[in-house]
């Protein structure tokens, strides 16, 4: 059986970024870079002023002086004409620098009276300018390929007048429940029946991952259905299947995935929850076995279906960097299992602190709701003290 690192690792192994796509830039946001950006220009374009004030040159006040004031420079207004020896030009931030001009006097060391301003200290050339190309220069890599679009970098593609952004097409995730105890949302669960709440947590997840759900709706623990929707989930480009991977049974999922052709890479994982995980892949495209219990299919998803996910949308590092959080208090496992705790954060004074969320048992669905994060505990370890610090992943945005 594998360990909790060697699965992701055969995962991420079998896989590589789709295709690409040119979409607005207003709709890039989290979306991954396909190919760099190179500068096509300097930033700031030319000198401008970083004050409201006035630009002068430098060598004119050297001492206190007393200023003819010449024009007046707006940001984004016509063009003062060159300053004289002796002459200032009223200049707001952002405004591009008069010729002559090598400095600018903010407006707090400066006086305007009757068409002249005294200047009371000495000013320094080059002082509150922004010169052209100090931001960014024409040509330099300014957003390597694979990064993940974020605000500042929809800031600077749009300073460029970038409208259209190649990406990393989303992968389209077709979910299937299957058992024959559930019910749809909306419907009446009865006697013995339960609402199939999995295919609504797992669309979210695949949302918050970066890609596009597909919902199959659910599959009845028997062959022929299977088969069907099975088959229909294998058009898209991931299939993520719930329950009927475990020892029962009329757990089938595994079987009929293999009689439509889908190559086991691998069934069980040394982890806790989520042990009878299984995955295979249709030729290049991945399939996700998930165990049934909300808890279980919650975490498997972040652990394995997730890192899938982000490296199909092109991300270059696509496993969560875990946070090293304090243990709140001793905890215990048996050896041999890679545990995932539940656990919420807390900020002490050495960092981030982790306390259970609650009951670890895997039917209760409420600790995953009350945690911030789960601690990942190392399969071979057994007994944790408090304050010893472990990794922790945070979970959804926290
Ligand atoms: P199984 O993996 O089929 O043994 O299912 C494990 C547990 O998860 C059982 O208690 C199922 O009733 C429950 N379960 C399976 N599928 C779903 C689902 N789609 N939504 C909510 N609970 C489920
Ligand atoms: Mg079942």
């Amino acid at each position: 059986m594998l360990t909790y690192e060697e699965a992701r690792q055969r995962i991420l192994d079998r896989l590589s970024p789709l295709g690409v796509e040119r979409i607005p830039l207003d709709a890039a946001a989290g979306r991954t870079l396909a190919g760099e950006v190179r500068a096509p220009g300097d930033l700031p374009p030319w000198d401008n002023s970083a004050m409201d004030g006035y630009a002068v040159r430098s060598e004119d006040c050297r001492g206190e002086a007393v200023l003819a004031i010449a024009g007046y420079q707006t940001a984004g207004g016509p063009d003062a004409a060159a300053v004289p020896p002796g002459g200032a030009v009223r200049i707001m931030t952002g405004a591009p620098i008069p010729q002559k001009c090598d400095a600018v006097v903010p407006f707090e060391d400066a006086e305007e009276r009757d068409g002249s301003v005294r200047v009371r200290v000495p000013v320094h050339p080059r002082r509150h300018i922004r010169f052209r190309g100090e931001d960014v220069r024409a040509g330099e890599r300014i957003i390597p390929e694979g990064t993940i679009l974020r605000p500042p970098e929809i800031s600077l593609l749009a300073s460029f007048g970038r409208a259209m952004i190649p990406v990393y097409r989303k992968p389209r995730v077709a979910v299937l429940s299957t058992g024959d105890e559930l019910v749809e949302l909306g419907e009446t669960a009865g006697a013995g029946k339960i609402v199939n709440s999995n295919s609504h947590a797992l669309a979210s997840a695949i949302v918050e991952a970066g890609g596009e759900p597909v919902l199959l709706g659910i599959a009845r623990d028997e062959r022929e259905d299977l088969r069907t929707k099975l088959s229909e989930g294998l058009a898209a480009d991931v299939l993520v299947t719930s329950a009927g991977v475990s020892a029962g049974d009329r757990d089938l999922v595994r079987d009929v995935l293999a009689e439509l052709g889908v190559e086991n890479v691998f069934w069980k994982v040394l982890v806790k929850p989520g042990g009878p995980t299984a995955f295979g892949v249709a030729g290049r495209k991945p399939v996700f076995s998930l165990p049934g219990n909300p808890v279980s299919s919650l975490i498997t998803f972040e652990v394995f279906v997730r890192p899938a996910l982000r490296r199909m949308a092109g991300s270059t590092d696509p496993v969560k960097i875990p946070v090293k959080a304090a243990l709140a208090e001793p905890v215990k496992k048996n050896a041999g299992k890679t545990q995932f705790l539940r656990v919420r954060i807390e900020s002490g004074e050495e960092g981030y602190v982790a306390r259970t969320a609650g009951d670890q048992n895997s039917g209760i669905l409420r600790t995953l709701v009350l945690a911030d994060g789960i601690a990942v505990l190392p399969l071979e370890r057994t007994d944790f003290a408090a304050g010893e610090k472990v990794d922790v992943l945070l979970l959804y945005g926290r």
